[in-house]
């Protein structure tokens, strides 16, 4: 199979709903590992949801 690039994972603030990409903090065989940022940019909020989960999010 060829090679595919990988695409960063994506992260929602949750306060102000800014994405930002993650950070890559490992590197393995299989690829990087991701973690949400230390701070949104925007709002300095610490709590961030994986955007494949914010869709759920509705309350
Ligand atoms: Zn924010």
């Amino acid at each position: 199979m060829a090679h595919q690039p990988e695409h960063p994972r994506l992260y929602v603030c949750n306060a102000c709903q800014t994405v930002h990409a993650g950070t890559v903090v490992e590197h393995t065989d299989s690829g990087h590992h991701y973690e949400a940022p230390d701070g949104c940019g925007a709002c300095r909020e610490s709590e961030f949801t994986p955007i494949e989960d914010w869709p759920h999010r509705h309350d």
